[in-house]
């Protein structure tokens, strides 16, 4: 069938078998491939009273029918399972090599379900699948993992996508992500401790010589070449094709969204010299780039680095994306741009997620500084605002689940609770338990409503949809309450319909009109834009009936109380969302479809999207 691969990979670790899953026509035209296609397999496999880390969880590793063809950025996948930071739906996006390669080794996705007795790791290649004895890989970073695999295997850098974990998720840390081609991450909601206790180490997948087939390659390719015009020639997107996410520390610090001190304020405490060091000319000025971009993608993007000053000088590293700065520099007052390279560098060695990471640290030195928590419960760690080399330590401790780390290894919901006192109060993350991106949301109602409601993790609508195809206002007030469930609800289906092709946001940049384009030159399907949006919202719907027969109702759509509280300063000082919340939430179960008080998807909405079977399970 044009457009894909045509199988998913169904690996059973428990007796370490394999076997080919096909999907028909019709269920790929309405779920196509990544979150929505991971989605519904979860929804079908994972039954109530599955916890996270029972063997019987799946995890869904996916691309899409875009993914390996000649739009930009398609090597991306999607990571679909049952989290252990909510015990609930995660849906979490990556970049990098692995969903190009998946598809030229005729494989549209995998499906990883069973526990292995010992430690695996699963190599694919045009010849087929084999689970390969993972001991000597037992406690290496993701780094190290990546380079052993290919010097076993024989494989140039190039000529191989590792994806894996580093000891955080063998450790089961709550937080620990799946790590891939030394810099994407499939980070939310502990997903690398889904694979830690699946025993299964990494998935390493060969460059092959196949090709996905495409019903009409040169309108793809066409495509592909519109895209990056628009992405070098647009005033609003050129700055990202030339720097990446880099701008985003100094423009949160002029806009005041910056996420400082663990939420205690918006005011970076930065002098302006070591401001101006967070700049992108100076990060790719001093720190000897070298550009790495994923498969296909002309962005000037991802590159590896050198460090070239302070007390780090030498490490290599990658470039952190906008959430790691903000994760490794205010959220925990850090304010040298060097240091704040090779704390997130760390993050993603150990294997685990970095905006988690940036709240848990955040909270500790807060802690430290009220006195919450003292050296003889840090194991004799500083934990000081911005104490990098105690931070860089307290990590390992952390991947390591060693004394205090083991604490923080829960993630920071639970953390604070372990720790007591006041520290609930002061955890930044919603009530379903994952933390949140790395700006302050008090600033950006949008987000903060969206990530508290949100079924998967992490966003689930997002900012930039085009507003006017989605039938929401350009502009309008963002701290309208009504405005901003509106919003959230109109343009729902465009994230994960986005989340389900196999390519980068960076790249196609949430312009469903285009994706659609794609899709239809892809597949050869008359493709339309309601049926993109419903794909999207089939998701969606899916996700929030998971959770609920999983345990989590509406109560839950909640922030917690510092991640709602009223700032203190800058642009959004004095104003709270929370009188407000109950109302937005009603409203926004409302406009969903979905009963106002339950949150259970009502049964025409489910009809609608052609998931009957749901509504039987949901309401009998
Ligand atoms: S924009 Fe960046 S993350 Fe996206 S595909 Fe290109 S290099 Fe990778």
């Amino acid at each position: 069938m044009d457009g894909y691969a045509g199988k998913f990979l169904r690996v059973d670790l428990t007796d370490e078998s394999f076997r080919d899953e096909v999907f028909d026509e019709a269920t790929l035209r309405s779920h196509l491939g990544g979150t929505a296609l991971g989605a519904k397999i979860l929804y079908d496999e994972v039954p109530p009273g599955v916890d996270w880390c029972d063997s019987e969880n799946r995890l869904v590793i996916a691309s899409g029918p875009l993914g390996g063809t000649a739009i930009p950025g398609s090597g991306s996948i999607s990571v679909v399972t049952k989290g252990p930071l909510t015990n609930g739906a995660v849906a979490t996006q990556a970049n990098g090599f692995f969903g190009a390669y998946l598809r030229f080794a005729g494989y549209d996705g995998i499906i990883v379900q069973g526990a292995a007795k010992r430690w695996v790791y699963l190599h694919i290649s045009e010849s087929g699948a084999e689970l390969r004895d993972a001991a000597n890989l037992v406690g290496k970073d993701t780094w190290e993992t990546d380079d052993l695999i290919k010097e076993e295997l024989k494989r140039r850098e190039k000529a191989m996508s590792v994806f894996c974990i580093g000891p955080a998720g063998e450790n089961l840390v709550r937080l620990a992500a799946i790590c891939g081609d030394k810099g994407h991450v499939a980070g939310h909601n502990g997903t690398g401790a889904v694979l830690g206790a699946k025993k299964l180490k990494a998935i390493a997948v060969d460059r092959g010589k196949g090709r996905p087939s495409v019903s009409n390659s040169r309108g793809l390719r066409e495509i592909g070449k519109e895209v990056v015009e628009k992405l070098k020639t647009d005033p609003a997107l050129v700055a990202n094709f030339n720097w990446g996410t880099l701008h985003g520390i100094t423009q949160g610090e002029a806009g005041g969204w910056l996420p400082v001190k663990n939420y205690t304020t918006s005011k970076y405490p930065i002098s302006a010299e070591a401001l101006a060091k967070y700049a992108p000319k100076y990060i790719r000025g001093q720190f000897e780039p070298e550009a790495s971009p994923c498969w296909a993608c002309q962005n000037h993007h991802c590159h590896k680095m050198r460090i070239t000053e302070g007390p780090y000088a030498g490490e290599i590293v990658e470039e952190p994306e906008y959430e790691g700065f903000a994760a490794c520099g205010p959220i925990i007052g850090q304010t040298d741009v060097a240091s704040t390279m090779v704390i997130a560098n760390d993050v993603d060695r150990w294997g685990m997620d970095i905006n988690e990471m940036g709240y848990l640290l955040g909270l500790v030195m807060e802690c430290y500084e009220k006195g919450i928590i003292t050296l003889e419960d840090t194991d004799g760690l500083r934990m000081t605002w911005g104490n990098a080399d105690a931070t860089r330590e307290m990590l390992r401790k952390i991947a390591h689940r060693e004394g205090f780390g083991d604490v923080l290894a829960e993630g920071v919901m639970r953390a604070a609770r372990l720790i007591g006192g006041d520290a609930p109060d002061m955890a930044v993350h919603t009530m379903k338990g994952n933390s949140i991106r790395g700006h302050d949301h008090r600033v950006v109602w949008l987000e903060l409503f969206d990530t508290s409601v949100s079924n998967t993790g992490t966003i689930e609508t997002h900012r930039m949809a085009p507003r006017e195809l989605y039938g929401v206002p350009v502009e309008f007030d963002q701290f309208d309450p009504d405005a901003v469930v509106s919003f959230t609800a109109k343009a729902k289906g465009a994230s994960p319909f986005e989340d389900s092709l196999g390519v980068c946001r960076f790249c196609t940049r949430l312009d469903t009109l285009v994706q659609v384009e794609a899709v239809r030159a892809a597949t050869g399907w008359d493709y339309t834009f309601d049926e993109a949006n419903a794909v999207g919202l089939r998701a969606v719907n899916l996700l929030r009936a998971f959770n609920l027969r999983h345990g989590i109702g509406p109560d839950l759509d909640m922030p917690s109380p510092r991640y709602a509280s009223t700032p203190e300063d800058g642009p959004a000082q004095g104003v709270s969302i929370m009188p407000y919340w109950d109302k937005m939430v009603h409203d926004y179960y409302d406009q969903m479809g979905w009963d106002r008080e339950s949150s259970k998807p009502l049964p025409g909405t489910l009809k609608k999207l052609g998931l009957e079977y749901v509504a039987a399970d949901l309401w009998g």
